[in-house]
């Protein structure tokens, strides 16, 4: 390749893109591997097949049929990472209804807010999790549940929610069983699930998942199977998987990490899904790791570094390992050169993108140097075309800084039911705006270098501070809230909010967090809170978090230097 004299590089590949649905790709693969193991789940005690993984499948995308979803239906799912989490994203794959994706800590606040954007009319919940007591939640948002029939819900708060399918063995009034359900659909819902493979389009929209950006509430990116399962195949092809690999899966299936390069990435080369564990543990990720003998391993920074710093880490043999891959935050280049030496994972990849991309749309590979592994985020996938550009558009020389903005097949569908937002975010062109600050090098290599959009990422969680403002703002003490981020050696970055109170009221830090507990989700809770009469000003009158992040960082320096 000629070295590049402008920050633009597109992808090639020798391949063809997959233009087919989920559903058809999975029966494809499920007949070609009958007898290789699809799906691990360990805490559940869970060992199928693909050819079991399939009947599973079929049999709840029947179930689903039979209470009356249809194509294009949006089903929400709420809950840690379990087997029922993988069986409901390919059985409403099968059936062309929209998956939308609930972040299993999310609290009343938002659960309420994610149904009604996107007007789910199906949940499908698991009973609790930690803190995380679902079932109530739900009841305390729709009282209505414990007085209607299973399926009949009409309730004020969630005014399109209908059915609500519950996990686990107990009854609950209102609910369907999980269990249930699988055992629903007779022969004229199976005729209808093979009718409806040669129905559905690789262009419908099947995945809904939330994102917030500096506009403050959650907008749900809206990706078809094109979208998802291309970055998926894309991604295992890049590992180099196949019906031998086995993928220790320890991030949350909510989110594209699971779901598309974790799930799909297998699925979509016959590999081996091993779940450790309802949500992150560091030690049940390396039992897994050495016990099942795992070749690929996943994670966000924050679960490498955790899993590096386990007391027993050295107990552990990870020589299966090869690859996986690591994104979603910076990696600190010390942690990487950790991953390659003590965790033998030589074939790792670091991967870039966001939600609005199915998610990545640059990688590195592991024939690249250590240094580009380590200092940039790769090159732009095949069929994805990257470009850095200045404020007016223009694309910069290579080497200047500038916003890095994709277009290609990943690029979702659009923000559901959200033209405006979308126009803010996808151009004319079809470039997507990421809101990331990088350099791109003569050969294509990206490194990303800031961020112009008002994100925190917090141990590999996005946390949009406006979201948390506009909630703060709510309460009646509150006049003026600013949330930013400080740096965080284990968690990355930390969430700091400073709080002006209206004239006359009082608040501690402990009742703010109080305010927050079982309203939203519990990394979005600052964590450092600062009680001030004005904030710092640009002459135009601009706020500048910049100056409140060093100023804290210094009143932190000094509360620890005098403890110590
Ligand atoms: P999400 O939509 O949750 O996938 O988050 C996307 C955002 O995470 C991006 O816009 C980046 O700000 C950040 N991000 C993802 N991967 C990386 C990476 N490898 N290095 C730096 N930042 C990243």
């Amino acid at each position: 390749m000629k070295p590049l004299a402008h920050s633009y590089y597109c992808g090639t590949s020798d391949e063809q893109i997959i233009y087919e649905t989920i559903g058809v790709y999975f029966d494809r693969i499920c007949a070609q591997f009958p007898t290789t193991d699809a799906l691990v789940v360990r805490h559940q005690d869970i060992r199928w097949t693909y050819q079991e993984l399939a009947q599973q499948v079929n049999d709840l995308a029947a179930g689903l049929l039979a209470l009356g979803v249809e194509p294009g239906d949006r089903v929400g799912i709420w809950g840690p990472n379990s087997y029922e989490w993988v069986m409901v994203q390919l059985a409403t794959a099968k059936i062309g209804a929209i998956m939308v994706c609930i972040n299993p800590a999310y609290r009343t606040y938002e659960l309420e807010f994610a149904l009604n954007k996107v007007e789910c009319s199906m949940l499908i919940t698991a009973e609790h999790f930690k803190t995380s007591a679902y079932l109530d939640m739900l009841n305390h948002l729709a009282p209505e549940l414990a007085n209607s029939k299973p399926g009949e819900l009409k309730s004020k708060a969630l005014p399109h929610l209908r059915q609500v399918i519950r996990m686990g063995d107990e009854a609950t009034p209102g609910m369907f069983n999980f269990a249930t359900v699988c055992s629903m659909g007779g022969d004229k819902e199976k005729k209808r699930l093979k009718q409806l493979q040669a129905e559905l389009k690789p262009d419908d929209a099947i995945n809904i998942q939330f994102t917030s950006g500096t506009t403050g509430n959650p907008k749900g990116a809206t990706l078809s199977h094109c979208n998802i399962l291309n970055n998926g195949y894309l991604t295992g092809a890049a590992m180099g998987l196949s019906n031998e690999d086995r993928l220790c899966i320890p991030v949350p299936l909510y989110h594209c990490f699971g779901m598309v390069l974790s799930v799909l990435a297998c699925v979509a080369h016959g590999a081996t899904m091993v779940f450790p564990s309802a949500a992150f543990d560091p030690l049940e990720t390396l039992k897994t790791v050495q016990q099942e003998k795992c070749t690929a391993l996943h994670g966000v920074p924050t679960m490498f570094i955790t899993e590096l710093d386990h007391p027993d880490f050295s107990q552990f043999d990870l020589s299966s390992l090869r690859t996986g891959i690591m994104a979603g935050a910076p990696c600190p280049v010390e942690v990487m050169k950790r991953v390659l030496a003590e965790m033998h994972m030589e074939d790792i990849l670091i991967a870039y993108g966001q939600t609005e991309l199915s998610p990545i749309n640059n990688m590195t590979l592991p024939n690249d140097s250590l240094e580009r592994r380590t200092e940039t985020v790769g090159r732009a996938m095949p069929w994805a075309e990257v470009k850095i550009v200045d404020e007016e558009g223009h694309v910069v020389p290579v080497g200047e800084k500038g916003e890095i903005c994709t277009r290609g097949y990943s690029v979702m569908q659009g923000y559901w039911n959200d033209p405006e937002r979308t126009a803010e975010t996808i151009d004319k062109s079809g470039w997507l705006h990421s809101g990331d600050l990088a350099t791109m090098d003569e050969a294509g290599y990206v490194r990303i270098v800031g961020r112009i959009k008002d994100m925190i990422i917090r141990g590999g969680e996005n946390v949009y501070p406006r979201e948390i403002e506009e909630f703060l703002y709510q309460h009646p003490a509150i006049s003026e809230v600013q949330v930013f981020g400080i740096p965080d050696d284990k968690m990355g970055e930390e969430v700091c909010a400073w709080v002006q109170l209206n004239a006359g009221q009082t608040m501690s830090e402990e009742e703010l967090k109080a305010f927050c507990k079982d309203k939203i989700t519990h990394f979005k809770i600052p964590r450092f809170i600062k009680f001030v009469d004005e904030y710092p000003m640009t002459v135009t009158g601009k706020i500048q978090k910049f100056v409140m992040r060093e100023e804290m960082l210094k009143d932190l320096a000094s509360s620890s230097h005098s403890k110590g």
